[in-house]
């Protein structure tokens, strides 16, 4: 067993706190990583805080980490000691399903591992990435090309691969119209990921407040959703919608400005049913969708579609005593737009 320093959270309502964890010896076909940075997504908090069910204490969140190979298992062969890689989301799968078997392992019909607060397949809790080390199976640890800095490299294992996957599956890209609802974590990578395919894009903010931000992150327009005219204006006028926002939305109004086939897909999760007026879906053939993360290989995909662009987040790198403060930061918008632990600040 290794002890990691960690940032975890006692309870549903106690601010995270340092401490140790244990992380299970090097197996055969695991990779140690130092740990250098991890991101802070909004999911951490909602589960932290119980908010999408009952969870075991002490918990250490963390699902967007960036770091070096220390050290290898004995038939490890993707990776080598002294490689940057990254872990997102899951730390592993059934590998054997249909889904998994297509290398779409976030669908797994037994159920994905979750990076943190999951039941491993050794039955032990998982622990994310607010830590100074982690054991990954060589499988679903992804390379960090040279081109990229771990710090802006970090959140791409979320928000970035959550926002290329639906993106690449409804073919963004040059002649396409994308609208992008929300710049936030999430919103800010869809932009610059869309962009960069080459599509046409828009943001639907609240406000115009970031609209400034918007456009230097590669959006065409940026429209008010407060102001009802927006509406009227944009009406039929987009090939795929994602909307980012976790709060619920009119799906409604937001399905009027697709065009014929037009999709919507839903990457923000609220924990309300949305109501959907059916005649916005008929008339126009309209979908509305979701989409989870992305499987082990379109992640890598994303890497290196991301170096290859020179993308990648925005960020604000703190100090690990920064994370309950950043934590109230993200619940009231206030971050530009992602916050980094930088990890050697663990203790
Ligand atoms: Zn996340
Ligand atoms: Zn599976």
């Amino acid at each position: 067993m290794l002890t990691a320093n960690a940032y975890a959270a006692p309870s549903s309502t106690g601010d995270l706190i340092p401490t140790t964890i244990e992380r299970r010896d090097v197996g055969p076909h695991d990779v140690l990583i130092e740990i250098k940075y991890a991101g802070i997504c909004h999911s951490d908090i909602h589960t932290v805080r119980g908010d999408w069910g009952p969870q075991q204490y002490p918990l250490a969140p963390g699902h967007e980490i960036a770091g070096v190979v220390t050290e290898i298992g004995s038939d490890v062969t993707r990776h080598k000691i002294g490689d940057r890689v990254g872990v997102g989301c899951m730390v592993n799968s059934c590998r054997d399903c249909e889904n998994c078997r297509k290398g779409e392992e976030q669908y797994c019909l037994n159920g994905m591992t979750g990076t943190y607060g999951a039941v491993d397949r050794d039955g032990t809790i998982t622990r994310g990435g607010y830590s100074s080390h982690v054991v990954v199976t060589e499988d679903f640890v992804v390379r960090i090309p040279d081109g990229l800095e771990l710090d802006v490299a970090a959140p791409l294992l979320c928000a970035g691969i959550t926002t290329y996957s639906p993106l690449r599956h409804w073919g963004a890209g040059p002649g396409k119209k994308v609208a992008v609802v929300g710049l936030g974590g999430l919103g800010h990578m869809a932009v610059k990921l869309a962009s960069a395919m080459g599509a046409d894009v828009t943001v639907l903010s609240q406000s115009l407040k970031k609209q400034e931000d918007g456009l230097r992150l590669g959006a065409d327009d940026y429209y008010a959703t407060s102001d009802p005219a927006t509406f009227e204006t944009l009406a039929g006028a987009f090939d795929l919608i994602i909307n980012t926002v976790s709060a619920p939305i009119d799906i409604s109004s937001y399905l009027q400005l697709l065009t014929l086939d037009g999709a919507l897909v839903n990457v923000g999760a609220p924990a309300e049913p949305l109501p959907v007026n059916v005649f916005s879906l008929i008339l126009g053939r309209r979908s509305f969708a979701g989409s989870a993360i992305g499987g082990i290989r379109e992640t890598q995909e994303m890497l290196d579609f991301c170096a290859e662009h020179q993308l990648g987040a925005e960020v604000e790198v703190i100090p690990a005593e920064k994370i309950n403060d950043a934590y109230e930061r993200v619940l009231a918008s206030d971050v530009r737009y992602r916050f980094v632990i930088d990890a050697s600040t663990l203790g």
